[in-house]
């Protein structure tokens, strides 16, 4: 097993160190090499995704991330941003697939802004395109119009094969979450009532559907279900939708759950192969003050054993690890609550290896 270790910027190394602690504690046969990305590979070499750590990101077996980004790269031209590199790095390794649970651990919930028996029990998992739509459609650009004036463009794509294969991620998905006695549930969300692209997404959904008679597939606009999502979250189980609703929706289903500091998510290719991070950003306002919540980096590591690799054993342990850890009352302060026991992003990795 080759892991490739893409600690970027911000609280990224503090982090991405606590999980390959817990994965070192775990004896696996699995080498990592660590390499710079985003505004570490702009430093390191003038690019957010230099050519060696492409290089160990295409040789490995899967990637673990930290995050990318800073204030300070804000006046780059925009090619030599952080964010550019994590663009680059998802298209480059065909990553079409962004799963993110959103979970709510009993422990935190108080955590969450909503009240407790809206949230208690949540557990959905949204699935997000990740290589097309308006983020890659062509044309794009700011350019001047002839009466002088600005307008600025992008294009909003999808083809067939790119709607069909996401929907299959998420239907499969949904078959090995059914618990017994209950229907597998995919929610496909789109615009198509305004938006050619995703009235394309929805006929090539119910297409697909067919050959999923197990899981009920329902179909949601995208401004009803940001909606929904806060007034009844526990409608869900898993979410598929493109690349622009997606984000959206997945940041706001990830505060549900109280903490973004919580969240892990893994990107796929065709064949599993895999770039595992947390969901939130590099966070450089606490960067360097190890205060930062290593948790969503550690489960992103136990999704990568799930999805990668295979291990469901080992990436029940880490998330059992994580559970116990919460159980006994630690807590970084983001999710600090009265009477824990508040320790730093070490720590807080410490606790996990000892809960092993
Ligand atoms: P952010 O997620 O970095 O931070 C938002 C807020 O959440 C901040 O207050 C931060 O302190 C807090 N936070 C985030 N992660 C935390 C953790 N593990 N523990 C405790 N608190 C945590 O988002 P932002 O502030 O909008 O962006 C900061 C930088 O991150 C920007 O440069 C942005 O481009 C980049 N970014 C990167 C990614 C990525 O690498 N995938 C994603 C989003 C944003």
């Amino acid at each position: 097993m080759k892991l490739a270790i893409l600690p970027g910027d911000g609280i990224g190394p503090e982090i991405v160190a606590q999980a390959v602690k817990v994965l070192k504690a775990l004896n696996l046969n699995m080498t990592m090499t660590e390499a710079p990305i985003g505004g570490a590979g702009y430093e390191a070499s003038g690019d957010p995704l230099p050519d060696a750590t492409l290089q160990l990101a295409l040789d490995s077996d899967a990637v673990l991330l930290g995050a990318v980004g800073d204030w300070k790269y804000d006046k780059l031209e925009r090619h030599l941003r952080p964010e550019r590199g994590l663009l680059r790095i998802r298209k480059a390794l065909n990553l079409f697939a962004n799963l993110r649970p959103a979970l709510l651990y009993p422990e935190l919930a108080g955590a969450s802004t909503l009240k407790p028996e809206v949230v208690s029990g949540l557990d959905i998992m949204i699935v997000r395109e990740l290589t097309g739509d308006i983020y890659f459609g062509q044309p794009r650009g700011i350019s001047t119009l002839p009466n002088g004036e600005r307008e600025g463009i992008n294009t909003m794509r999808y083809c067939e094969s790119e709607i069909r294969r996401i929907g299959r991620v998420a239907f499969d998905i949904a078959m090995k979450r059914r618990q017994p006695g209950q229907k597998a549930k995919v929610c496909s969300v789109d615009k198509a009532n305004v938006l050619e692209t995703t009235e394309l997404w929805r006929q090539v959904m119910i297409e697909l559907s067919a050959e999923y008679p197990e899981v009920e597939l329902s179909h949601m606009y995208v401004d009803n279900a940001a909606m929904q999502l806060i007034r009844a979250p526990k409608q869900f189980d898993v979410m598929v939708t493109g690349n622009i609703f997606g984000d959206i929706l997945s940041d706001e289903a990830s505060m549900l759950t109280g903490s973004i500091g919580m969240l892990p998510s893994a990107s796929l290719d065709e064949n599993n192969k895999g770039m595992y991070e947390p969901s939130h950003g590099s966070a450089p306002d606490i960067a360097g003050k190890n205060i930062a919540n290593p948790l969503a980096t550690i489960l992103s590591a136990a999704m990568m054993l799930r999805y990668t690799f295979n291990d469901e054993s080992n990436a029940l342990r880490i998330e059992n690890a994580v559970k116990k850890a919460l159980a006994q009352g630690y807590r970084t302060a983001d999710i600090a609550t009265d009477g824990c026991k508040q320790v730093g992003c070490s720590e807080m990795g410490d606790a996990v290896v000892a809960a092993l």
